[in-house]
């Protein structure tokens, strides 16, 4: 017998935010649409005014029962758009080209499942990713980096949350040969929320918030994460925070983990030598 399940969230609320942030700013466009598909996905692109800044890509809501990563990526789209309120941080982020791909998983964000609408786990799907149209979009996105020199991915988030963890962590997925940020992440994230210090999180050795996926480690499956390493060779990391904890602290962390990583990775292209 199949569940029924309940309708929770409404992804046309998502979506009309997304068209309005679009109407405010001609720095923000639709990179990426799919029509054909039962929910419209939107990739979208804020290209900065130093048409060589790094460019940044943010994924969110590939499980549809982790809400906060969606909001936090629509509210990222709402002040790159925001033309009237310019603090310091909405500057910084301003000075970056961002590929934004805020809810990747509309059935799941709608019904607040972790699974699409035929039981596929999506950050799974990636060997083959033309099996859902969920991955299919997410890596035709992708590979559209790939032939604009402009737009090659320096640093990618995947923003994620987990309803077993008592606080934040992260997987860091990058390359032997590069320095890690991830503590640099957690020490800012542990003023605003308590962290997931167990030794071993699903198998894998954490290091006080910080599990570290060197080069092509595949023991996570065919994930996003792993996808951006072996296909597009981006540096991923990939953001937890505990469904235990309110939503507007969730968001918060998400948020602070991006402006941190984003500070710590790269420099801004304004910023004096
Ligand atoms: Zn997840």
């Amino acid at each position: 017998m199949g569940v029924i399940r309940v309708k929770v969230r409404n992804y046309a609320d998502v979506v009309e935010r997304i068209l309005i942030a679009l109407r405010k700013s001609e720095r923000l466009s639709v990179w990426h649409k799919t029509s054909s598909f039962s929910h419209p996905l939107y990739c979208l692109h804020y290209s900065a005014k130093i048409a060589d800044a790094p460019t940044l890509y943010v994924s969110a809501g590939i499980h549809g029962d982790e809400p906060a990563g969606v909001e936090c990526a629509v509210r990222l789209i709402e002040q790159l758009a925001d033309t009237t309120h310019q603090n310091f941080f909405r500057l910084l982020l301003k000075e970056f080209n961002w590929i934004i791909s805020p809810c990747d998983n509309p059935y799941g964000y709608e019904h607040d499942t972790r699974k699409n609408a035929l039981g596929n786990d999506l950050n799974r799907m990636f060997e083959t990713p033309n099996q859902c149209p969920e991955t299919k979009f997410i890596t035709e996105s992708l590979l559209r980096t790939q032939t604009h020199p402009k737009t090659k991915i320096t640093l990618a988030l995947d923003l994620h949350e987990d309803t077993d963890s008592t606080g934040f962590y992260l997987w860091e997925r990058r390359a032997s040969t590069s320095s890690p940020i991830g503590n640099a992440i957690v020490k800012h994230i542990e003023n605003i929320c308590p962290i997931n210090r167990e030794p071993m999180i699903e198998n894998h050795r954490n290091d006080n918030g910080v599990i570290t996926l060197l080069d092509t480690v595949t023991t996570k499956g065919w994930t996003r994460g792993r996808y951006l390493a072996e296909q597009i060779q981006t540096r991923c990391l990939i953001l937890e925070t505990p469904t235990l904890l309110d939503l507007e602290t969730r968001i918060k962390v998400h948020m602070t983990a991006i402006e941190t990583a984003v500070k710590h990775s790269l420099k801004s292209p304004n910023a004096a030598p």
